[in-house]
């Protein structure tokens, strides 16, 4: 996932949209009606419909026709190199940023083990590679004592010859930098996994499956009236008189809780969100990836290697632009991130630059007449860390959005925060820092610490526990 890659295109090559089973919303393509938008008089067609197989929560389906239902679980700080992030955030920030992603990898990890019917096939801890084109040498090599300075991921230093061995000659990266510790794992049966164990919990949760979509969300402090965002955190009337959240859905159905905590992605706005973030479109192809004999010994004749089979590790470039892995024996690409799937070159275009980049960098790779492909809508912040929290103490919708592409490792690590930013309980020490780094109150100004029990609770016991 990165920047606007600038792949050629070739005619030939068409992608084939796949058809998306049930996401993790338990949505499927046919359960909703699908609006499409017509433009200056045309119609787009299928990257015009705003559906929910369109969120981030894109894969594919696995079986005959491409990868299983994979997200790569990554580490690093989203987009930047990790000079740039401390530019944002400082070196403690980086340090913070390091801590949670690793936290959020192994939480995930640690629950897969434990609920996913076959961890073992679902799972893959394989390790990702970073790598760079042969001009970005000296970069990569200061990002690696960088990385090796923080002390907080293991890593180790790939050189051209290391490098080539494990991509093959023809690929012609520079060097790398290889963390055995990433993982990737089946998202959707995750996710479903998550949601069952959820609606088993006793009656404690119930699950509202294939609603329609929400509209609105808002804190409510009695029957009808909500409360004026621009009140004052410190206004104590509100704490008293703010009790519950509701969800108003199209078909005119509320959903009234004590807290809500939205997790849309990048395909709902409300207002406090605005200008906060932005919805982000990424592109996924599927090419199928031969059982063929590595060989980087003899890159005369177009014989330069290639990549493992059937399963590689996790690869990127240095600043994202690309990231793919051989899954299942099928070469699984992502990038080509937009500002919006629906405009020209929209979907198939930006697909087939993927595809075109993957037969470049694997000469031995035919993506054939058609291939399967995805697009869907993740959400970037300002300063690429997640947003997290309410917007003041008094107000009972917490947002926990912002993935920036790396979501599987950042959200989950913030999502195991959700007792403390409802103030169930106090943060643990070591949650403290990356709590503060993804609190969206370094937008709205304010010191946030979740609800308005938490907030009044540390105003007398425990000031400390205020982000
Ligand atoms: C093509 C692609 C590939 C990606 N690959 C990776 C990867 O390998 N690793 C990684 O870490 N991240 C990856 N991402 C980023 C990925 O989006 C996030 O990591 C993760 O899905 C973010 O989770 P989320 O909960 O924020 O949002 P999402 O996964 O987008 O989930 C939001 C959910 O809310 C639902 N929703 C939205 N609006 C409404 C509404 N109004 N009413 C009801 N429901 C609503 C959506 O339908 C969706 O089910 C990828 C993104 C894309 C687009």
């Amino acid at each position: 996932m990165g920047s606007v890659g600038k792949g050629s295109s070739t005619p030939g090559l068409v992608p084939t949209s796949s058809t998306p089973s049930r996401f993790v919303d338990g949505t499927s393509s046919s359960s909703r009606s699908r609006s499409r938008i017509a433009m200056d008089g045309e119609e787009m067609g299928e990257e015009a419909s705003y559906a929910p197989e369109n969120s981030g929560s894109a894969v594919f389906d696995g079986g005959s026709d491409g990868p299983r239902t994979i997200k790569m679980i990554v580490t690093m700080p989203p987009y930047l190199d990790l000079g740039g992030f401390a530019d944002h955030h400082g070196w403690d920030g980086v340090n913070a940023y390091l801590d949670m992603a690793r936290r959020g990898l192994e939480i995930e990890l640690d629950l897969a083990s434990k609920l996913l019917p076959h961890p073992n096939e679902q799972v893959k801890r394989l390790g990702s590679l970073m790598v760079c084109e042969n001009d970005d040498v000296s970069r990569l090599r200061r990002e690696y004592d960088r990385l090796v300075g923080t002390g907080r991921v293991r890593c180790e230093w790939r050189d051209r010859d290391d490098v080539a061995n494990i991509h093959g000659r023809d690929a012609n990266f520079g060097a790398g930098i290889w963390m055995p510790d990433d993982a990737r794992i089946d998202s959707t049966a995750y996710a479903r996994a998550l949601l069952d164990a959820a609606s088993n919990m006793g009656g404690a949760v119930t699950v509202v499956e294939d609603c329609s979509p929400m509209t609105s969300v808002e804190t409510m402090i009695n029957a009808n009236d909500h409360v004026d965002n621009d009140d004052d955190d410190e206004n104590e009337d509100d704490h008293r008189r703010s009790h519950h959240a509701e969800v108003r859905l199209e078909d005119g159905r509320v959903l009234r809780a004590r807290h809500v905590i939205v997790a849309t992605g990048g395909m709902h706005l409300d207002a406090n969100l605005a200008g906060l973030m932005t919805p982000r479109y990424s592109y996924l192809v599927a090419l199928p990836h031969p059982r063929r004999r590595r060989s980087t010994t003899t890159p005369a004749g177009g014989d330069g290697g290639g990549m493992e089979y059937p399963d590689s590790p996790n690869f990127f470039t240095l600043g994202f632009s690309h990231d793919w892995c051989v899954e299942s024996d099928f070469v699984r690409i992502s990038g080509e991130d937009h500002f919006s799937g629906l405009k020209r070159p929209r979907s198939d275009e930006r697909c087939r630059n993927l595809a075109e980049w993957g037969r470049r960098k694997y000469p031995y790779i035919d993506p054939g007449a058609s291939y399967p492909s995805r697009h869907g809508v993740y959400s970037e912040t300002a300063d690429f860390l997640p947003l997290v929290g309410t917007t003041s103490a008094s107000r009972r919708v917490c947002y926990m959005v912002g993935c920036n592409a790396w979501g599987q490792a950042s959200l989950s690590a913030v999502a195991s925060w959700a007792p403390a930013l409802l103030g169930y309980r106090d943060y643990r020490p070591d949650e403290v820092e990356g709590a503060r780094l993804c609190s969206i109150g370094r937008f709205v100004g304010r010191e946030v610490s979740g609800s308005a029990r938490a907030t009044r609770r540390s105003r007398t016991m425990n000031a400390r526990s205020r982000l």
